[in-house]
């Protein structure tokens, strides 16, 4: 499949990997938008939050999980933030869901 995260999981594309497991992977964002900026995704390909189905709420809920280990772990102590966006309007550019986790700087809201 051509999905540029799906490559990323097969190693087919390199990543500086910080976290796997048999469920997800997560890795720096080539364009980090704050000093700590990590993008979680599962393994499996799941196009958009928007495609995400309640059979998929255990894998939901162990990317937040693991999302929350690495800010603890990669010294987001002070408090980070967790994005998800969905479909054009959500500003998503890479068709493979992924959580982007955001630290390092204080953030503000509403976002853009
Ligand atoms: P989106 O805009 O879809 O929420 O986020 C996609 C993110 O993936 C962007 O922040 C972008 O910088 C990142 N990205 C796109 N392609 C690659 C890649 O090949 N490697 C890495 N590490 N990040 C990527
Ligand atoms: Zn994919």
């Amino acid at each position: 499949m051509d999905c540029i995260f799906c490559k990323i999981v097969r190693g087919e594309i390199p990543a500086k990997t910080v976290h796997q497991d048999e469920f997800c992977i997560a890795f720096y964002d080539m364009h980090p938008q704050a000093p700590t900026h990590v993008l979680v995704i599962p393994r499996e390909h799941i196009a958009s939050l928007a495609d995400a189905q309640l059979a998929d709420a255990a894998l939901l809920g162990h990317l937040l999980a693991v999302t929350s280990k690495l800010a603890a772990e990669l010294g987001c102590a002070n408090g980070f933030r967790t994005v998800i966006n969905a479909g054009a309007d959500g500003g998503q550019t890479v068709d493979h869901l992924h959580l982007h986790l955001l630290g390092g700087r204080p953030m503000h809201w509403p976002p853009g």
